[in-house]
């Protein structure tokens, strides 16, 4: 039998980095409103470690990447900047900004996948891709 590679496609990170932002976004909205916080150490000790990870795979994801990629994560995944901010403080143009968000989004999902944010993110199955392309 032939040994094919093939290549996981983008659309499977891109997917698994939602997933993972969602999480991440609705724990750290519920811990500014200290809902989380003080509801108990047994509640909240998973919470703060996954932001933590979150940030800390990330990070180490995009650290080989291009500069523009890390401050695009965190200005608009983390900071939830639209695209005329960012385009702005980073110094690209809008074409440039999406086509780095995609970027993120693969790089960062590809590194969620196999980790611990998406394991605890629990959201996306893993047979969800659909078709070829
Ligand atoms: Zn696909």
């Amino acid at each position: 039998m032939a040994k094919k590679k093939v290549r996981t496609c983008g659309c499977v990170f891109r997917a698994v980095f939602r997933s993972c932002l969602e999480r991440y976004h609705s724990i750290a909205a519920s811990d500014r409103s200290g809902g989380v916080r003080f509801t108990g150490i047994s509640a909240s000790r998973p919470n703060e470690e996954y932001v933590a990870d979150f940030i800390l795979v990330a990070r180490r994801a995009l650290r080989g990447e291009r500069p523009e990629l890390m401050r695009v994560f965190d200005l608009h995944m983390l900071g939830s900047h639209d695209w005329k901010i960012c385009t702005r403080k980073i110094g690209i143009s809008r074409g440039n900004f999406f086509h780095d968000v995609y970027s993120v989004q693969e790089v960062v999902g590809e590194a969620f996948k196999t980790t611990v944010p998406y394991r605890h993110a629990g959201q996306v199955p893993a047979g969800r891709h659909h078709g070829e392309h």
